[in-house]
């Protein structure tokens, strides 16, 4: 089950909730805050890893990704970088 994280824009309290669902609905959904009440709460963006279901990538393997490809491009010419985007598209 996703965790996600949110802070209250009265209070700045931040606070993460458990989902019971993967329901999208559930994103858009107002939590109140635990510590004053306020229901003027936004879901903001962590590292914790959530699962699009799609079998996409969470952000933390999109950086990592990215990461891995900085540096490949340091020390391979283009066309091996593109062979391995390629590589990993056919997957
Ligand atoms: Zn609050």
């Amino acid at each position: 089950m996703p965790i996600y994280e949110y802070q209250c824009q009265d209070c700045g309290r931040v606070f993460s909730k458990l989902s019971r669902s993967v329901q999208r609905s559930d994103e858009s959904s107002t939590i109140p805050c635990p510590e004053c009440g306020s229901e003027n709460t936004r879901r903001i963006v962590s590292n914790v890893a959530v699962l699009d279901g799609l079998g996409g990538l969470t952000p933390g393997e999109r950086a990592a990704e990215n990461k891995f490809y900085e540096k490949q491009a340091g020390i391979l010419p283009k066309s091996k970088i593109d062979e391995f985007r390629k590589a990993k598209k056919g997957k």
